[in-house]
């Protein structure tokens, strides 16, 4: 088997379930009590958010690339970044590395195009949404993005930082946040990614919706287990 590379503590909520979800995948294809063999490196969430808001995403990049540089250094023979607001740099990432770097963006482009799908709603962070980095992602592989009106940005980046990665999951906000997934839906959206790992804490991806629901920690996960087991 071989070891994959987290990049995590963004949050550490949502890392936790990397965990989880990498494990119990493992252990579902291989049985007994097989688990994933994994390197993690996670950094304090304060620090990247304070970069994030003051606009040092150069800073971002280089405490990422020292973190991904280490993970392959203690031995993970590809890499994962848990997060995708982060992948904003994933490219100074991917050029330090000698292994494969595992892009949340094309699994879950992949995951879309697999159901057949090709318009849909994206939800996440706001730098996230109203940066072209990642869903110049998903258009580079044929789909089309929506994003929600201002107010429906604002309100699920305010849940994401101020709820979700402090580990807080209210009722209130599931609904609100449900409101914000319906509204693309409606402007003709065949499914809604959630493009934040700690959304599917709130919103249960696998119930019943008006559009697919697409949940980028299991997505992102889901690709990425093809990797160790792999010939
Ligand atoms: N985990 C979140 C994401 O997937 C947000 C936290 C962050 O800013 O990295 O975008």
């Amino acid at each position: 088997m071989r070891t994959l590379g987290l990049i995590g503590g963004m949050s550490w909520e949502s890392t936790a379930e990397y965990y989880r979800l990498l494990n119990e995948g493992v252990r579902d294809r291989l049985g007994g009590l097989h688990s994933a063999r994994l390197v993690l490196a996670s950094v304090d969430f304060a620090e990247i958010e304070e970069l994030q808001v003051t606009g040092q995403w150069d800073r971002a990049a280089e405490l990422l690339v020292d973190r991904a540089v280490a993970l392959q250094n203690a031995g993970a023979d590809a890499v994962l970044l848990c997060t995708n607001t982060m992948h904003k740099v994933a490219e100074p990432i991917i050029s330090a590395l000698s292994v494969p770097f595992l892009h949340l963006g094309d699994a879950t482009a992949a995951a879309v195009l697999r159901r057949g799908l090709t318009k849909v709603g994206l939800l996440g962070t706001a730098f996230t949404v109203e940066q072209a980095f990642y869903r110049d992602r998903l258009i580079a592989h044929g789909l089309e993005v929506l994003v929600p009106d201002a107010a429906g940005r604002a309100l699920v980046h305010r849940v994401i930082y101020d709820e979700l990665c402090p580990g807080v999951a209210e009722p209130a906000s599931r609904d609100a946040v449900q409101q914000v997934i319906d509204a693309p839906a409606q402007r003709g959206a065949q499914g809604i990614v959630l493009g934040c790992t700690e959304l599917e804490l709130l919103i249960d991806p696998d119930q019943p919706n008006v559009v697919p629901l697409f949940a980028t920690t299991r997505l992102h996960v889901a690709a990425a287990l093809d990797f160790p087991l792999a010939d």
